[in-house]
């Protein structure tokens, strides 16, 4: 029995659609530097950070937009942001290596956020070059003020980052519910009388500049509810004497990977249905995403990344602010406008949305012998190559036919391969000796049968997917990264590490 394709056909705009629609191209950079291979356009990512200034200027909001770095290893994606207007854009940094690379690739000090858990050498040069440090506890206050005062650095700009933010108490309910997650980062709320108290302790060696949240969650109600907080809590600050301009509202503002919302419920739906039995499995061994069948009914919560999403990245940045606040009423953007509040925001994936992909070479396709005419599919990249499945994201590759083999040409064939050229579903699985190197869980639907030397493009995987996992295990190569760049209307390409935001790079003249 064939299945009928369930597809999650990838969300691709226009200059991701133009490079995938070069396959000659792409194959050819496969040939030369080998598979896995990431391709990332550098100019998409200065358009996205201009899109959410876009939402800036539409609600009358200053401050900056910091690129959380994590997101993406890149020097390209790092070096074209600092050429952007430095008083818009800036970059948030979570290790001393992140540090040391923003400032190589042209950000000075003074547009650098240093978040995440920090070592007394990161939270030196943070200091020692004029960075912001976003502090995540008084223990990290105290480390900072005392490196600060040994070594003469200058007063450090500090935002604290707050946790545990709380909804009302439920009417006649047993107490407080706290709203937001439980964070291991961050100092709760509730403590934030001994934060205060450690600023005026070191206000010789820091200064308070703005309050901070990061909540790893797509829920804008949670999100709403933490920024009023912070609106209210800056009062505060300003009533015990310090001079605080401006509230980080972090990241989170996320990606909508799968075009068609169709798509999403089908598949969706299917799992469930996979899951409870009546139809066959959707994943390798029938595993079920966090869901599970009880007697007869679906239980759990399935660990998925919502994949279609009507609002994403800038959209979901201005619902935010355009909403009303839970406990004021006015909207958020109103509430800063009001207070004279700078906004900052640290987009790490939805700023590099539709910033490149990632390409592995089809090495072999196997029937699976299981009677449903599926194939093994194995890749020149592993699981770490292109960490999907690590964070729950669901959308499919896209097949580019090496060239000369398009399958209405009816080419030679050597007997084995696969006659049928309709959609197939297929496991894709790495190059690694280990059960579980699978590209990803999930059967996917092709639009035919790839052969040996196709290429397969996941696309838009330059947040966290494309290089935030890869690894060396057994020696295999991890992917090179090339930039791609147009000029006077050619493809050019070279190393990421050799990409500068210049239109004559190498020194040509103009
Ligand atoms: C990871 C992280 C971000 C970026 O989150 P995205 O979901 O990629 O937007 C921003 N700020 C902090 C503190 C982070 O840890």
């Amino acid at each position: 029995m064939k299945d009928a394709p369930l597809y999650l056909r990838p969300r691709v705009d226009p200059p991701l659609a133009s490079l995938l629609g070069d396959a000659p191209f792409l194959h050819s950079l496969v040939d030369a530097l080998g598979s896995p291979l990431n391709v990332l356009l550098p100019e998409v990512v200065a358009e996205n950070a201009e899109r959410f200034r876009s939402v800036y200027r539409r609600h009358h909001l200053a401050g900056r937009v910091y690129f959380a770095h994590k997101a993406n290893r890149s020097s390209a994606l790092v070096r074209r942001l600092a050429a952007c207007d430095p008083a818009a854009v800036g970059i948030d940094v979570a290790s001393l290596e992140e540090l040391r690379h923003a400032l190589s690739c042209g950000f000075t000090g003074d547009r650098v956020m240093a978040t995440g858990p920090k070592d007394a050498e990161f939270l030196w040069l943070a200091a020692r070059t004029g960075a912001t440090v976003n502090a995540d506890s008084v223990a990290e206050l105290d480390q900072l003020a005392a490196i600060v005062r040994q070594y003469a650095l200058p007063r450090t700009d500090v935002l604290v980052r707050l946790s545990g933010f709380e909804s009302d108490p439920e009417p006649g309910g047993t107490g407080t519910r706290v709203l937001s997650r439980r964070s291991r980062f961050g100092t709760p709320v509730a403590e934030a009388d001994r934060l205060w108290t450690a600023l005026e302790r070191h206000a010789d060696s820091v200064q308070l500049v703005g309050l901070a949240y990061h909540l790893d969650t797509t829920g804008l109600e949670e999100k709403s509810r933490a920024l009023e907080r912070c609106v209210l809590l800056m009062d505060e600050c300003r009533a015990r004497g310090f001079a605080p301009r401006a509230v980080d509202i972090g990241g989170g503002f996320g990606v909508g990977y799968v075009q068609d919302a169709g798509e999403w419920e089908r598949w969706t739906t299917a799992l469930s249905e996979a899951v409870l039995g009546t139809r066959p499995p959707l994943t390798w061994r029938g595993h079920g995403y966090g869901l599970r069948n009880e007697a007869g009914t679906v239980r759990g919560a399935a660990a998925l990344y919502p994949a279609h999403r009507p609002t994403a990245g800038p959209g979901y940045l201005d619902a935010l602010l355009s909403g009303p606040a839970p406990v004021l009423g006015r909207s958020p953007a109103t509430l800063l406008l009001e207070h004279l509040h700078d906004l900052y925001v640290e987009p790490g994936r939805a700023l590099v949305d539709q910033c490149g992909l990632s390409l592995a070479r089809v090495l072999e396709v196997r029937p699976l012998g299981d009677g449903a005419d599926r194939y093994l599919v194995r890749l020149g990249m592993n699981a770490g190559d292109v960490s999907l499945e690590e964070h729950g994201v669901l959308v499919d590759p896209v097949l580019l036919p090496r060239e000369g083999r398009e399958p209405a040409d009816g080419g030679p064939g050597d007997g084995r391969e696969p006659a049928d050229d309709g959609p197939v579903g297929v496991h894709l699985v790495g190059n690694l000796c280990l059960e579980a190197d699978l590209i990803t869980r999930r059967l996917v639907f092709l639009p035919r049968t790839p052969r040996p030397g196709d290429l397969l493009a996941f696309v838009n995987t330059a947040g966290y997917v494309m290089d935030f996992h890869a690894h060396h295990a057994q020696r295999q190569p991890s992917a090179r990264t090339v930039a791609v760049t147009e000029e006077d209307g050619a493809r050019r390409w070279c190393p990421d590490e050799n990409y500068w935001p210049l239109t004559h790079p190498q020194g040509a003249s103009a």
